[in-house]
């Protein structure tokens, strides 16, 4: 599992001799502002014969810089007010892209500062970008051995950037990997062998539940939606606990509930009219959250502890199939009725959200999340964005904006929705028997409020709800959706972005 490495250069002759780094890219939203004369004459020398210098990505035969290759990638509409980081990311993206089609593979990153506040993390956001293009899902890296050329990248820098960037893009290329892997390569018991194997010899703590008896037992929801998988052992759910104990004094406590469905066909609830494709990314919120962890365990950080439970299960269809009207008693003790199969996820996060409950409860300043590619609904009201949506006592202190300015800085923004009443309304089983309904039985995308009420049903199966402002316990508790966000480009096999790994990774660590 070899990620892009990122190595501080500090010396500005690496710029002029190469030092080993065959191509440079500089990544800038004005020729003018390139402090290093030669490349700057460089580039508006070309610019003066070919006004696309500047404007779009271009290679120039640089003799005396870095491999000869000098590659313009102008950051674009750095004067709109609405633009954000990202124009960073994709400018950076372009010239790495460039780069390694010319055959560079070690190319040397130089991205022009910018004094703009909202550009602070212009650096860091074009690096991993560089790191995100040049990805390759892991079947490939398995049949093809050599289909990722650049494995080192120099980035010019006064600070110690390297370190903390190569320990994100490990995290990144873990969650990257577990997302997009296909449903056999990457079933339940092989994305925990894959953790297994990410976290040996780490500081992480892992421990995988593989019994089925423990697992009906403990998680009933989980394994409501494992039913029909129950059938095929290769197909068989897991759940996988991890945990992180930085040195010092313990001062805050996180606790993240990863939803990893393999393959989501919708259950008996069966997706119809090819809505089925693409669902082997229904396991990247605990893709991310492994991500997450296997950063931390690089970055170390002290004083924080970090908890994470994935529920990795695939919601397969069969005659031993879980089906809507069925009551099932949560782990927290809520009798569930089922409204839709195909609303799997909530179910699957409600029992490891009530473990981690318990585990909270004695913690050190916790706080509680839900990381899950849930909705339709979110993708429909946000298009490519993150939404989280927070309990009373996270709203209270402020948590999901706080979470939403690093997001905002580290280009994986978040939307803050809001917790209504009306939200705990739709989860109310008109019949009287059980205590919730799962779902209503329509599509998230066509029902209204259809990514914020899903919150509602978290907080009462898991047994959250008790747990208020005015509890004698408060627990914050955010749910954070990554349906939009946690792919991009085809929107069935396009890339994983391992959103939102950088932003969190960066939450816990500055507070
Ligand atoms: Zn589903």
């Amino acid at each position: 599992m070899k990620s892009v490495n990122f190595v501080n250069v500090k010396d500005e002759n690496a710029i002029f001799d190469g030092q080993g780094w065959d191509a440079l890219i500089v990544v800038t939203h004005s020729l003018k502002e390139i402090a290093f004369d030669e490349v700057r004459l460089f580039a508006e020398h070309a610019a003066s014969v070919d006004k696309r210098v500047g404007k779009t990505t271009s290679l120039l035969l640089a003799p005396g810089l870095a491999g000869g290759k000098l590659i313009i990638a102008p950051v674009l509409a750095a004067e709109d007010d609405y633009q954000d980081v990202r124009i960073y990311g994709e400018a950076a993206k372009a010239g790495i892209n460039m780069a390694n089609a010319s055959g560079s593979t070690r190319p040397l990153l130089l991205v022009v500062d910018s004094s703009e506040a909202r550009f602070s993390f212009a650096k860091d956001v074009s690096a991993l970008a560089c790191a995100q293009a040049l990805w390759q899902p892991l079947e490939k890296r398995e049949a093809e051995t050599d289909c990722v050329p650049i494995h080192e990248i120099g980035l010019f820098t006064l600070n110690d950037l390297g370190k903390k960037l190569s320990a994100i893009e490990v995290g990144k290329q873990l969650a990257r990997d577990l997302c997009g892997t296909e449903p056999e390569r990457m079933s339940a018991i092989h994305f925990s062998e894959y953790c297994q194997l990410a976290f040996e010899g780490s500081e992480i703590d892992i421990e995988v539940i593989d019994n089925i008896d423990l697992l009906t037992q403990d998680y009933p929801l989980l394994s409501g939606v494992a039913r029909s998988s129950i059938a095929v052992p290769r197909h068989h759910p897991r759940v996988v606990k991890l945990a992180y104990c930085g040195e010092g004094e313990i001062t805050r406590t996180f606790f993240f509930a990863g939803k990893g469905v393999i393959y989501d066909t919708g259950g008996a609830d069966i997706k119809v009219a090819g809505g089925m494709a693409g669902m082997s990314r229904d396991k990247g919120g605990a893709a991310a959250v492994a991500g997450l962890m296997k950063t931390l365990s690089v970055l170390k950080p002290k004083g924080v502890r970090v908890v994470a439970q994935l529920g990795l299960v695939r919601n397969s269809i069969g005659s031993d199939a879980f089906v809507t009207d069925e009551i099932i008693t949560s782990h927290a003790n809520c009798r569930v009725r089922i409204g839709n199969t195909d609303a799997e996820g909530r179910l699957v996060l409600a029992d490891l959200l009530s473990h981690l409950r318990i585990e909270a409860q004695c913690a050190i300043a916790p706080e509680l999340y839900s990381v899950a590619t849930l909705t339709g609904h979110v993708v429909r009201c946000y298009g490519g964005y993150t939404a989280i949506v927070e309990n009373s006592v996270a709203k209270k202190e402020g948590i999901g904006l706080n979470l939403q300015k690093h997001a905002q800085q580290w280009a994986e923004p978040i939307e803050c929705s809001s917790l209504r009443r009306e939200d705990f309304q739709k989860i109310v089983d008109p019949s009287g028997a059980a205590q919730v309904l799962s779902s209503n039985n329509g599509p998230s995308a066509t029902t209204a409020r259809g990514h914020q009420y899903p919150a509602a049903f978290l907080l009462k199966a898991s047994g959250l709800f008790e747990h208020g402002v005015n509890s004698e316990l408060p627990l914050p508790f955010s749910h954070i959706d990554i349906a939009g966000s946690a792919v991009e480009g085809h929107p069935h096999y396009g890339s994983p972005t391992a959103c939102p790994v950088a932003s969190l990774v960066n939450y816990i660590i500055e507070g």
